[in-house]
């Protein structure tokens, strides 16, 4: 077994994500499973580009309040505990409330060639606020 004491945390990409959001990858994905895990801390505001996952992906909330909105408008507020899982292929982005961070584990399957994300435009600050205000804030 391999027992790995620490990870970095690095900075998300800005062509990716909105606001300060950090990464410890747990896990890379690569042969023979490309599974890929990481920890992600959102800042208050920060949110991902709006993507989808070839595979899907399943997204454990470890702290804060955080949401994630899909493009039928639909938006869930998540808390410390909730699993959200997006189905492959969905659109939608995943981020902290305005107030408090939100941080998430979150798993998915990849290929040969990466982690099977498409990434997408910003989350605008119209969309960011209307989710907001459709989760009553
Ligand atoms: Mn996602």
């Amino acid at each position: 077994m391999e027992h790995v004491t620490e990870t970095p945390t690095v900075r998300t990409p800005a062509e990716r994500f909105t606001g300060d959001v950090y990464l410890n990858l747990i896990e890379a994905p690569t042969e023979p499973a490309h599974l890929a895990v990481g920890l992600v801390r959102f800042t208050p505001g920060a949110r991902t580009n709006w993507h989808s996952h070839a595979k899907g992906q399943v997204l454990y909330v470890t702290d804060g309040v955080g949401l994630v909105g899909t493009r039928d408008g639909g938006v869930v507020r998540i808390t410390a505990g909730e699993t959200v899982k997006c189905p492959p292929g969905e659109e939608h982005w995943h981020g902290a409330t305005d107030t408090t961070l939100m941080a998430h584990l979150a798993v998915v399957v990849g290929d040969a060639k990466g982690d099977g994300t498409t990434w997408l435009e910003p989350v605008t600050d119209e969309q960011y606020t209307g989710a907001l205000a459709a989760v009553g804030r």
